[in-house]
């Protein structure tokens, strides 16, 4: 590997959040390995070329099921091997929280992989479970049934357990528990042997998660039952003479953990819970620890939002260590482990590679170069030009200053109508150039102080990139998520460029300016020169979690295209490419119809055509034209390969 493309692993981070997944091939390409065999690999630009000469553009989300299996074997043999190592005598399962992502491809592949382990699935609502149901899952796996719980709910959930699926109902409200009770009744009376659901309680512990998602857990959380609310159930439960159907304790702190002692403190309490339950004779099978697990998305293994300062086996070692601690201290049996970890497995399969369309100007540049100064310029436009001439290694910082009040002078001048435009667009010229050698000069030096970095921000470069920032990567936007960004190509380039991006909705927000790094956030991003007439591609990485079921329809951007990528002996093979939203679709989504709108145009241009204003050919055109529209694409199209003029 050469210098600079060692350089640019750096820049990126690649290595930090790329879990061996990520790298750069010879060609300065951004690769995807398969983790069963890091040797196979595909080449993220060439699987773009490819899509683009079947006419499929930018954005596009790639999916590679390899590393959603590659995660599911990860999980898998961490808790085995900690299982193994503490002589811990319960089992481990996983069932997949559908709501981190309910794509069916998502799910299908979970389970074509998962199934081998026996994990199952997740459902937190009506129409989860309606899908869950309809999915084979194998025959010891879980459908564990969290959130909110109406009787078509229960009713449903009941169906599923005739089907032969094992069903836990999680008590989120006593009502659910009532429900539960009538139906389990109801149904027996029919067939004493009918298969019914299991019930889980879900605690409410006074143990608090880390990160962006701590009330999910505490004392103030929505969810859970209170110590005597989950008595109350018991009783009822015993009273009805159903107690054996309570198999399941349940609790989740919170997605994205953090910090791995507060996981560790939700544990032991959870432990004792269970303990306790098991002491009043109650045959409590399971110990379903939620989900949490994080996504070190900056690389930096710290406690810090984006990040987590633990991994897949120390979060095992420390839930099968702790559990058994407090089960052995207390007598009871280990329970078998359940786990909802839905970011951990989900986050890394999926990539939204976009192209940079254009660049976004902000600072004035010199349109009549070079600036001529006459005498009779305005005092405040001749200073400025003197700065602009004799700024220094030594005065930039002073001159910086006198320049920005140059600035303040000329737009107060303009105000009193006393200088005229062309004196006004002749001073900003100057005073951007005296920013950009000021820039420059502050750069070279040792410790860049807090103004200049500033300054550094502003004269950064906008790049315009062809994605929806509230579509493909909604909490960016909604919680300062942070995801790497990288370009596919020119990794073996070293990148002159700071950039921050700019989506292509009209709205302000539709920014990213906050970017990984180790230690810090970046302000602004390494990235390349424009070149015209080559196409610059950037991807969003870990974004398989989350970010596509969030995403908003914001201005009308619709789901991008997407395509399922095999990595084989000889490199990718698109398996499935899935169509991104139309401008029909697009406007479907508003209840729309498109044939409405046509109807509608049509006769506007017909009246056009009886009033004369258009003949009868110009209007058959224009009515062609724009019901053509409906099947193109909702992002910009590609600029013939030319991202800058
Ligand atoms: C959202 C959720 C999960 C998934 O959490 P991750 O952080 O994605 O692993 C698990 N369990 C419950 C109850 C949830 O609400």
């Amino acid at each position: 590997m050469s210098a600079v493309t060692e350089q640019t692993l750096e820049t990126y981070g690649i290595e930090n959040w790329g879990a061996d997944y990520f790298g750069i091939n010879r060609k300065g390409h951004l690769i995807v390995r398969a983790p069963e065999n890091e040797n196979l690999t595909a080449d993220v630009k060439e699987i773009i070329d490819d899509l683009s000469k079947r006419g499929i553009n930018t954005p596009i989300l790639l999916r590679f099921p390899q590393l959603l299996f590659g995660q599911i074997r990860k999980l898998q043999s961490a808790f085995n091997k900690a299982i193994r190592e503490f002589d811990y005598n319960g089992k481990h399962l996983c069932v997949y929280p559908m709501k981190v992502n309910q794509n069916r491809a998502v799910i299908e592949e979970y389970l074509r992989e998962g199934s081998r382990y026996n994990f199952g699935l997740e459902a937190g609502s009506k129409a989860e479970l309606y899908a869950a149901v309809g999915l084979e899952q194998s025959a010891d796996s879980l459908l564990v049934l969290n959130g909110f719980k109406d009787r078509d709910f229960v009713e449903l959930a009941f169906a599923s357990a005739q089907s032969g699926k094992n069903v836990v109902i999680v008590i989120e409200k006593l009502s659910e528990l009532e429900h539960t009770i009538k139906l389990a009744e109801e149904i027996t009376t029919e067939n004493p042997d009918a298969r019914l659901p299991m019930v889980g309680v879900r605690v409410k512990l006074y143990s608090k998660g880390s990160g962006k998602w701590e009330k999910s857990g505490g004392e103030a959380a929505k969810f859970g039952l209170t110590t005597t609310e989950i008595l109350e159930v018991i009783r009822r439960l015993q009273e009805s003479g159903r107690i054996e159907m309570l198999k399941l304790l349940h609790f989740h702190i919170g997605s994205q953990l953090t910090d791995i002692k507060r996981i560790k403190n939700a544990m032991k309490e959870a432990a004792r819970t269970y303990s306790k339950i098991r002491q009043m004779g109650i045959a409590i099978e399971y110990l379903d620890v939620g989900g949490g697990m994080a996504v070190d998305y900056d690389g930096s293994k710290t406690s810090f939002e984006s990040s987590a300062n633990y991994n897949a086996q120390e979060f095992a070692n420390d839930v099968i260590y702790v559990i058994k601690n407090v089960c052995d201290d207390e007598n009871v049996p280990h329970p078998t482990i359940i786990q909802e970890s839905g970011r951990y497995l989900s986050a890394y399969h999926a990539v939204l590679v976009t192209n940079i369309q254009d660049e976004i100007e902000t600072v004035v540049e010199d349109i009549a170069d070079p600036i001529k100064i006459n005498v009779d310029d305005p005092q405040v436009v001749r200073e400025l030009f003197d700065l602009r001439e004799t700024i220094t290694g030594k005065n930039y910082r002073e001159y910086y200053h006198d320049a920005l009040e140059n600035r303040e002078e000329l737009f107060t001048m303009f105000n009193l109508g006393l200088i005229s435009l062309e004196d006004k667009g002749k001073g900003e010229v100057l005073f951007w150039d005296v920013c950009e050698k000021a820039d420059h000069f502050a750069q070279q030096k040792k410790y860049v102080s807090e103004e200049f970095d500033d300054l550094r921000r502003l004269m950064c470069a906008k790049y315009l990139a062809n994605f929806s920032v509230f579509r493909s990567i909604p909490d960016n936007w909604a919680l300062e998520q942070l995801f790497p960004i990288i370009p596919i190509h020119k990794l073996n380039k070293k990148p002159t460029e700071y950039a921050t991006l700019c989506d292509v909705t009209c709205d302000s927000d539709g920014i990213v300016d906050k970017f990984v790094d180790l230690h810090d956030v970046k302000p602004v991003l390494e990235l390349h020169k424009l070149n015209k007439n080559e196409p610059y591609y950037l991807a969003m990485m870990l974004v398989g979690a989350y970010q596509e079921v969030m995403g908003n329809n914001h201005n009308l951007f619709g789901v991008p295209h997407e395509a399922h990528i095999h990595i084989g002996e000889d490199g990718h093979i698109i398996k499935k490419v899935i169509y991104g939203d139309t401008l029909g679709d697009a406007v479907k989504s508003a209840r729309f119809d498109a044939v409405q709108l046509h109807d509608q145009f049509r006769r506007t241009v017909m009246k056009r055509i009886k009033d004369g204003k258009l003949s009868t050919k110009e209007g058959n055109q224009l009515i062609e034209f724009y019901e053509n529209q409906v099947e193109s694409y909702t992002y910009l199209s590609p600029n013939n390969g030319s991202p800058k003029e």
